[in-house]
């Protein structure tokens, strides 16, 4: 069963965008999030609304701001606020994914080599606090357990193999949340959305 269209998100994108041309089921235009001389966004309709993507590597949230939209405009339906919260959960969950492989990158035996690293692990840490603050979070205790590992060596802690091991479990646990929580098209349209987060 096919959702109903009630909205044209497309067309809402492809009025606002300049040098559109048709390109094989879609439309290249301009990308309006940096300066472009070449056409390197690509337009197309997806199951859900419409599917930006800058060959240039600008995230979504970028090209949706330049554009004066927001992320929801490029859905065919509003989404409910239940529905909103799960996605911005899961977006949130994807960067904290990140965040819990940098811990594990600090862990090494050497530990964090420079100033810049022991900075990159306090702002993980500020991160995964800030993460915790969200509610209907999945992993949670996983999240705090990273966080608490991070604290550990940033106060100058040498992790053993064990606090390792379990370390990365934990931080294995929340990838594989997100990949199983979170279908591709989807993770690639909320990835504006993870940047921001
Ligand atoms: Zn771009």
């Amino acid at each position: 069963m096919s959702a109903v269209i009630n909205r044209d998100p497309a067309g809402l994108v492809l009025d606002r965008l300049e040098g559109v041309r048709k390109s094989g089921a879609g439309w290249t235009a301009k990308c309006p999030a940096h300066e472009d001389r070449s056409p390197s966004l690509s337009i197309r309709e997806g199951e859900r609304g419409a599917v930006l993507h800058c060959f240039a590597g600008c995230p979504t949230q970028a090209v949706v701001d330049a554009l004066g939209l927001r992320m929801s405009d490029l859905f065919n339906e509003p989404l409910s606020l239940p529905q909103r919260r799960q996605r911005a959960t899961k977006a949130v969950l994807k960067g904290v994914c990140t965040e819990a492989l940098i811990v594990v990158c600090a862990a090494s035996p050497v530990g964090p080599r420079n100033d810049a690293d022991t900075s990159r692990l306090k702002t993980a840490v500020a991160r995964l606090r800030a993460a915790l603050s969200l509610d209907g979070l999945q992993g949670r205790r996983e999240i705090e357990r990273v966080a608490a590992f991070a604290s550990r060596i940033l106060a100058g802690e040498l992790l053993n193999d064990e606090d390792r091991d379990n370390l990365t479990d934990n931080a294995e646990w929340i990838s594989w949340l997100v990949t199983d929580e979170t279908k591709p098209g989807v993770a690639a349209r909320l990835e504006g959305v993870t940047n921001n987060a």
